[in-house]
């Protein structure tokens, strides 16, 4: 007789991928991956960003999704509860992670804690490409009002940062 019971295991992904999906040669897009408009809502400011969802797990609780800004390009400034885990893959550029501008390259790591304003940035002459690990059940981003704008604003170096085009990198 056996002695197995019924065990309820993790359900198997919705969406299977294949083991390998190889990157394609300028090392921004994959294989069978579509490269998607950057978000879905409109009137949501932002500016030449696109995005590919490289895993949506629900037995991780995560995704991990693929951003590139054009170059003069930027993701929407915003906040939320949940956080987000970058590392920058491509290119270079500039982020605001609260009251603070920062310079990015090539494999830098950014963490945006919760509820903290946050905007990516490329230069004017080069992309910025980067990893995002995020939860799969997430709040919806916030928009700063017109006075959390002018608040952040009151700092110069955010002031510089979001009049943009930004100067060339050093
Ligand atoms: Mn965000």
């Amino acid at each position: 007789m056996s002695t197995h019971r019924n065990v309820e295991l993790p359900r198997a992904d919705p969406t299977p991928t294949a083991p390998v999906r190889h990157a394609l040669a300028n090392g921004a897009t994959w294989e069978g991956v579509d490269v998607l408009r950057y978000k879905q809502d409109p009137g949501v400011p932002f500016k030449d960003v696109t995005r590919q969802v490289l895993f949506q797990q629900p037995t991780l609780g995560c995704e991990l999704r693929y951003f590139e800004v054009a170059p003069g390009g930027y993701s929407t400034l915003e906040r939320h509860e949940h956080s987000h885990a970058v590392l920058i893959l491509r290119g270079t550029g500039r982020c605001l992670v609260g009251d603070a501008v920062h310079l990015l390259g090539l494999h830098d790591l950014v963490h945006i804690p919760a509820m903290t304003w946050h905007q990516f940035r490329a230069g004017p002459d080069q992309p910025l490409g980067f990893l995002c690990m995020v939860n799969q059940q997430r709040d919806r981003p916030q928009l700063p009002t017109a006075a959390e704008q002018a608040a952040l604003a009151d700092h110069p170096a955010i002031a510089a940062f979001l009049a943009g085009p930004e100067l060339p990198l050093p």
